[in-house]
């Protein structure tokens, strides 16, 4: 018997993808997705390349076919732990971990106004502060809040006692739960690249170096600072800011791939610094900009805009004058051929795209290229979709996803006709 299932693991743009094409030819798809919301990282990118438009629109659009389509369901705070069988009959353990939030939440907020606990907000890289009871974002699909328990004060229950719709449920244990299935898309896609490695650039000592990701929750509306890019020592106004290229990327003692996005990301980035900061003194250091096919018309803009030099050489070492905070960039000019050392306000690393699948492997017979990236699935049934392949862009996600869709239902197809 082969079974015409398929679950896909990874709720980001890939997996979306990846199951709502299945469903809408008439499949039925789970997904198992690790976070309380769905949507993966482009929920956290302020504005999409080139056009400029925010993500947000563009996943509600996902959201509806979600909603409206009865042959997908899906399980957030879920991991899967375990895969046995054979293509068209795979047995599969998913965890779901506690949310201590039920369906009765209408998302009215009482419950972190009464919250006495606070935690870092991992949404945000740690910039701000969430209530430990807290909607994830404000877009956040599902619309429902999600407690952290290790941030919870001993013996509190406050924001059980307030709610009125009896949403809150502290003693929430987690739960095991089998699926059968009978092909698998998995689509965990990626993370920052850890800055802290490059310690020649400072991250982590210097408050004022960020990484690229930071940047798109600082210019982001519903960042930490309202959208206004300011320095994180001193809440100052920028003046001056350089765009470190290829940080730990296309480097053989870290991530050994080009992560394709960076470029695009920076050139993007100047832009939320020049409508906040029309004077302010823009810098790039980059190896060689990829910017391909269409993408070449946003450079060339770009390029041509008032107060942005762009410098052909990897910046070598980032200094740090205690008393202001300002940051000196060393780095070799290859065209002007000469060391330069230049100051600024704030420096933005464009640190590259990680695979999750670096840390997290997939329980299946798979092989992995150097840098942890799913190199070809060697389990008949298991495909992979998006950026645990290799770094993509939003569009190639997509498209990378519909294929994947296209290989799972081939797989569960198998001998008999759908
Ligand atoms: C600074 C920066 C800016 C960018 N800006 C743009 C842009 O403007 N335009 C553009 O087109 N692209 C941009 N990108 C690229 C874009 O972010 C990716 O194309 C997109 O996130 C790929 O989606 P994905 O679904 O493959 O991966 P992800 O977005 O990483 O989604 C993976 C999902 O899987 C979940 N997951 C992970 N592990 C597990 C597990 N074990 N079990 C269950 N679920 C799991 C995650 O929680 C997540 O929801 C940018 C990238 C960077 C670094």
């Amino acid at each position: 018997m082969v079974n015409k299932s398929i679950l896909v693991v990874g709720g980001g743009i890939s997996g979306l993808t990846a199951a709502i094409e299945a469903a809408e030819v008439g499949f039925e798809v789970y997904i198992v997705e690790k976070n309380s919301y769905l949507g993966g990282k482009v929920t956290q990118i302020n504005q999409y390349f080139p056009k400029l438009c925010p993500p947000n629109c563009g996943l509600e659009i996902n959201f509806r076919r979600i909603r409206s389509n009865p042959n997908i369901r899906f399980f957030t705070m879920a991991e899967v732990e375990e895969i046995t069988g054979q293509e068209g009959n795979f047995d599969v353990t998913v965890k779901l971990n506690p949310q201590y939030v039920n369906e009765n939440c209408t998302a009215c907020g009482k419950c972190a106004e009464v919250c006495p606990a606070e935690r870092a907000n991992d949404f945000n890289y740690g910039l701000d502060k969430t209530k430990a009871v807290h909607m994830a974002h404000q877009f956040a699909f599902p619309v429902k809040y999600v407690i952290d328990a290790k941030a919870c004060e001993a013996g509190c229950s406050k924001c059980a006692e307030v709610c009125q719709y009896k949403a809150v449920e502290l003693d929430m244990q987690p739960k095991t739960m089998k699926l059968n299935v009978g092909s698998v898309v998995w689509a965990t896609g990626w993370k920052p690249y850890d800055a802290q490695k490059l310690s020649y650039y400072g991250f982590g000592r210097y408050p004022n170096v960020i990484t690229n990701v930071i940047m798109e929750r600082l210019a982001a509306a519903n960042g930490p600072t309202g959208g206004k890019i300011v320095r994180p020592s001193d809440g100052k106004e920028i003046k001056s800011i350089a765009f470190i290229q290829c940080a730990g990327s296309r480097d053989e003692n870290h991530l050994h791939c080009c992560s394709t996005v960076c470029c695009m990301a920076t050139l993007k980035q100047t832009t939320y610094v020049r409508e906040q900061y029309p004077d302010a003194r823009i810098c790039v250091y980059y190896i060689d900009i990829r910017s391909r096919g269409k993408h070449e018309d946003f450079f060339v803009k770009v390029q041509n805009e008032t107060n942005i030099t762009l410098i052909k050489g990897k910046a070598g070492e980032i200094m740090e004058d205690p008393a202001t905070g300002n940051l000196t960039v060393m780095a070799e000019d290859q065209i002007a051929q000469q060391l330069t050392g230049e100051m600024f306000d704030m420096v933005v690393l464009a640190t590259g795209m990680a695979p999750a699948t670096a840390e997290q492997k997939i329980p299946a017979e798979i092989s992995y290229d150097e840098d942890g990236f799913v190199a070809s699935p060697q389990t008949a049934g298991v495909h992979a979709a998006g950026c645990v392949k290799k770094p993509l862009d939003v569009a190639a996600s997509v498209q990378d996803a519909t294929a994947a869709a296209l290989k799972a239902i081939q797989s569960v197809r198998g001998q008999n006709n759908v």
